[in-house]
């Protein structure tokens, strides 16, 4: 099952560097993954669905070890016949964000998501460099794209300018960084326009999947014009950190945006302390803060999920072998906003006594009574 990406031209270097190329190249179809799947497996696809998304760049599956079955790599983007049959976990829209989509002249603010006072989620297109298999909001793109209208755009800045309560702008999607550079580039000035708006994001994984985005001087200018930003990225395990995502993540940071990572917890991926440590400790050495571990949510394949205790046993073990600066909060998240736990390092409050526990041992704290 050995597959080589498709290079072509004579300067193969130079295509395989160039974005455009690998986005031009994705593996796109069941028939693209003929090479890399059995036969039966793919026989097994299509008898659940004709058309499936995928995106995976030439560069992203030149990451994946084939004589792993369960590469982590793989995992994450190739998709499983299991993926459409066990579905016991699938639900389109755990968080709810269909819901919160809030209203403006009485009718919706199509892709928008307001769940906190001060921030907003704006989904900008359903398009995705890759079509993650773990995707939460694989409902945007499992049943075909659609891309925000230049009237949703105006309608999603105008509700943005009319409440001063918001603050913190996310741009989301799909894929921001799938749109082009004018309407990027036009949002953003919008969006700097607004005195209000005090933190702008950018929710992005073309760091992992197509850092080669990065080495252009048309985007760099346009982080550069409006920063600083701050780009979250979705590193999932080690093997996604390259020298190619080394430098587009030092390209972006030259811009003055700060790089944080959101990692989603999914099983054979990053479900074991070892993994979680080598991911987290490679991050930070490229100047990536671990943000967020997300536990997994209800639209992950089972075949994916893990239970609530690992990410708990991850943390627990992190605490102690790896600076804080490495160390991501742990985060259920529901439609009530996000849940952060902590391994329970209090072990009984007695009196003017706190006893701590943590690997090492146990410890009596007096609580000074002020
Ligand atoms: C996660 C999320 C945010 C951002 O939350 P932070 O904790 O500030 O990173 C904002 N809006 C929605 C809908 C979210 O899901
Ligand atoms: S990049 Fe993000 S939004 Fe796109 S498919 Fe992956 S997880 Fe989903």
């Amino acid at each position: 099952m050995n597959g080589e990406p498709p290079l072509g031209g004579s300067d193969t270097q130079t295509t395989f560097d160039s974005w455009r190329w690998q986005y031009q190249n994705r593996l796109k179809s069941l028939n693209d993954l003929r090479p890399y799947l059995p036969e039966r497996e793919v026989q097994l696809l299509y008898e659940h669905r004709v058309k499936i998304n995928l995106g995976i760049t030439p560069y992203y599956l030149s990451l994946i070890n084939w004589d792993d079955e369960d590469d982590p790599i793989r995992r994450q983007c190739i998709p499983t016949a299991s993926e459409y049959t066990d579905r016991q976990c699938w639900q389109p829209d755990p968080l709810h964000e269909e819901e919160q989509c809030p209203l403006m002249d009485g009718q919706p603010v199509i892709g928008l998501v307001h769940r906190y006072p001060d921030r907003v989620l704006v989904i900008t297109t359903d398009e995705c460099s890759m079509y993650c298999r773990h995707c939460t909001r694989r409902r945007l793109w499992d049943d075909g794209i659609r891309h925000r209208t230049p009237h949703e755009f105006e309608r999603i800045l105008d509700y943005i300018r009319k409440d001063d309560g918001i603050h913190d702008v996310i741009l989301s999607g799909g894929d921001p960084m799938t749109l082009s550079v004018t309407i990027l580039d036009y949002m953003l000035t919008r969006l700097r326009e607004i005195p209000h708006v005090e933190v702008i994001r950018i929710g992005t994984r073309f760091p992992v999947v197509l850092p080669q985005r990065f080495y252009d001087k048309d985007i760099l200018d346009v982080l550069d014009r409006h920063a600083p930003i701050w780009l979250n990225t979705h590193f999932n395990c080690a093997n996604e950190i390259t020298p190619a995502s080394r430098e587009a993540i030092m390209n972006i940071r030259k811009t003055g945006a700060t790089v944080c990572n959101q990692t989603v917890l999914l099983k054979g991926v990053n479900d074991t302390p070892e993994k979680m440590l080598a991911l987290c400790r490679k991050l930070v050495s490229i100047g990536v803060k671990p943000y967020y571990l997300f536990f997994s949510d209800m639209s992950t394949p089972a075949h994916m999920r893990t239970s609530v205790e690992t990410g708990m046993n991850i943390l627990e073990e992190m605490r102690g072998q790896i600076s804080g600066l490495a160390i991501p909060t742990y985060i259920v998240d529901t439609h009530l906003g996000k849940v952060p736990l902590l391994p329970n390092y209090v072990a009984e409050i007695n009196g003017d006594n706190w006893i701590l526990r943590n690997k090492r041992g146990i410890i009596r704290v007096e609580n000074p009574q002020v």
